[in-house]
């Protein structure tokens, strides 16, 4: 072989060598570039923003009040969920109003279900009167399909939570795996202490009856040894009618209600004419956090404020 051959080898293997180091970053580059996530309510996305820590930031696509149950897609909404490689959301008893833009994103996106993960305890949602009856309505075990969707109030179902986040993002994103891994253990540790320090605080009001606007805090109240005696309103986005309301009336009347919870949004002349003359104190629970800046800090967040919102009001004079 002539020397001059031997140097066109040579140089092309170098161009060979070139591209395929060239190629190599390339495919590293992308591999390290976290998946377009988008999570539908704002302790959702708190959680997945925590398992993406040091990878990316989810997409958030409820903000501002106007709750999770029913509302419509805004176009930056929709295109968000359009761009996105994982959709992660409660389900549809919660965000109804996602159920169809979800199922046309069938086979583009991975679609996480959070009400569907194996291991959460579901109760069944209450709807017997205003719960009548002293003592704790019996919480009843549910289905994905039947469940209440307001999961995300029991920090050990957010526990279970982050695990099928992180198996999601894994599975999506193997080059992060690790990563994922790690953050999903630091959240866990933490949500521990969480619960541990809303229990010391709720122990002195256990047992003192109340009322909740809409039937959002079941978990919660499971989790941590609470008493609703009802709900204000049936549906969230509807105003008690008459009947009801003199039913909630005689209940508040007859001094067993140690506070009537409002959420954000609730008009003040329905707390109002509930009261009556009665001096019941009133607070607002906010199963959201719609005020609260999102991103990993706000679930704990949300779930101290609503603690507090709940031991200040139950133990008024
Ligand atoms: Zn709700």
């Amino acid at each position: 072989m002539d020397k001059r051959r031997l140097g066109m080898i040579k140089a092309h293997h170098i161009v060979i060598a070139a591209a395929i180091l060239t190629a190599g970053a390339a495919a590293a580059s992308h591999a390290a570039e976290a998946p377009k996530v988008v999570a539908s309510i704002p302790p959702l996305h708190s959680l997945v923003s925590g398992v993406m820590a040091g990878v990316g930031t989810p997409a958030l696509i409820v903000r501002g009040a106007g709750g999770a149950h029913h509302r419509a897609l805004r176009p930056s909404e929709a295109l968000a969920l359009h761009r996105a490689e994982i959709v992660i959301w409660i389900g549809p008893a919660l965000e109804s109003f996602l159920a169809k833009p979800i199922k046309s994103l069938a086979g583009k996106a991975t679609i996480v279900t959070m009400v569907e993960t194996p291991g959460l305890e579901l109760l069944a949602p209450r709807k017997a009167g205003l719960w009548a009856g002293d003592g704790a309505p019996p919480a009843r075990r549910a289905e994905p399909g039947n469940a209440d969707p307001h999961i995300w109030l029991d920090p050990w179902n957010a526990r279970i939570m982050v695990g099928a986040i992180g198996a999601a993002l894994a599975a999506r994103d193997p080059a992060n795996g690790a990563r994922y891994g790690a953050n999903v253990r630091a959240l866990r540790r933490r949500l521990d202490t969480l619960s541990g320090t809303l229990r010391k605080f709720i122990n002195p009001v256990r047992g003192v009856p109340y009322l909740v606007y809409h039937d959002g805090f079941q978990y919660f109240e499971k989790r941590f040894g609470l008493i609703a005696r009802g709900a204000v309103a049936r549906d969230p986005d509807r105003k008690p009618g008459p009947k009801r309301m003199l039913r909630l009336r005689a209940t508040i009347e007859a001094g067993r209600i140690g506070c009537i919870f409002a959420e954000p949004g609730t008009p003040a002349s329905l707390i109002h004419a509930l009261r009556g003359e009665t001096g019941v104190p009133s607070a607002v629970l906010d199963p959201l956090g719609v005020g609260l800046a999102p991103g990993p800090d706000q679930y704990f967040t949300l779930m101290r404020t609503n603690t507090r919102a709940f031991v200040r009001c139950l133990s008024a004079p």
